[in-house]
């Protein structure tokens, strides 16, 4: 049978339709315009582009997109008081603050400052607790993102057993519980792999659905993974390559050629989990909108 390439693009087009969709409805009954501010400090050149797509794709759903640019000096309190405006702000109902941040600013200090009810990005303690206690109110959107991805191409998780690469508070972690959740989309058996895993390949090869989320080009080969495996790429990595203009190309932690002969279904990078995630930001600001005025 012919491998399936989950098309991660055009799931979160009709996603994003959606969410247009409802957000109109949700205006029309609220008068409200459900609204993102994303805060991006210092220019790192992808995390601009990952900011730009995000406040692009909330104007084109109908929602208000507000990007604060700040220079990588800027102090952690002047962030703090930032922060602030946006939790007392009536026009922002979803906040995200672009990661990592400078050192001279703890990280920890800003996503705890950010109101609970505004962490779109669902990376508060009260939101990550929420998760792990299985009654999750706003989940990460790159594991909502992985989870949406396999519920529309019809892998059912429930009783599987699946490899998750890395344990990142933005990715890994968040999706283990996700996952191991007794619900639609969950019921699965979660090995939660990472740097100091033994013998990680014995697991991969024994796991019904791999994920890699750990930022290394191509770790994941065709011999960790099983026959009819479903394979979930995360990965964003540049390698250099004359042969684009940019003088780098975006390729995945999979090696895709050679994996997406032996599994059942694999995500593309890109084209895959990338364009899920920014749909669920979306979801997230939409809900958040609808929590804050019901
Ligand atoms: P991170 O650097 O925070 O974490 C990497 C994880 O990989 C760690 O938990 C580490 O233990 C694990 N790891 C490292 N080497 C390993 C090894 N040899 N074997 C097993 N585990 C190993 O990374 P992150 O922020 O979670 O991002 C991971 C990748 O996913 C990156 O390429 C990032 O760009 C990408 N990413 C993509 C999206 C998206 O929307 N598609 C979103 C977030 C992150």
């Amino acid at each position: 049978m012919e491998t399936k390439i989950i098309d991660g693009k055009k799931i979160s087009e009709e996603i994003k339709l959606e969410i247009a969709n409802d957000t109109k409805s949700f205006q029309n009954k609220f008068l409200v315009k459900p609204g993102l501010a994303v805060v991006l400090v210092g220019n790192d050149p992808a995390s601009s582009v990952y900011v730009r797509n995000k406040e692009k794709s909330a104007i084109d759903s109908g929602m208000r997109g507000k990007t604060i640019n700040l220079p990588s000096t800027v102090s952690e309190q002047d962030l703090l008081n930032i922060i602030e405006n946006l939790n007392l702000s009536n026009e922002i109902h979803g906040i995200l603050v672009q990661l990592p941040l400078p050192s001279h600013i703890s990280q920890e200090k800003i996503v705890e400052k950010i109101n609970p009810i505004k962490d779109v990005d669902g990376l508060h303690p009260f939101n990550s607790g929420l998760l792990s206690a299985g009654t999750p109110r706003f989940i990460p959107a790159t594991p909502a993102g992985i989870r949406e991805l396999l519920i529309r191409s019809d892998f059912d998780t429930d009783g599987k057993h699946v490899a998750i690469l890395g344990r990142s508070n933005i990715v890994g972690r968040p999706l283990a519980n996700l996952l191991s959740m007794k619900s639609n989309g969950g019921n699965a058996t979660v090995s939660l792999c990472h740097s100091r895993t033994n013998n990680l390949k014995d697991i991969t090869q024994m796991a019904d659905i791999i994920v890699a989320a750990i930022g290394i080009p191509n770790f994941v080969t065709q011999e960790m993974v099983k026959e009819n495996a479903v394979v979930i790429d995360v990965g964003i990595n540049r390698v250099e390559s004359s042969l684009h203009k940019r003088g780098y190309r975006l390729v995945g932690d999979v090696e895709f050629e050679t994996v997406k002969l032996k599994c059942k279904a694999i995500t593309p990078v890109p084209g895959g989990v990338g364009p899920m995630t920014i749909a669920m930001l979306l979801s997230n600001t939409l809900q958040a909108a609808k929590l804050q005025c019901a």
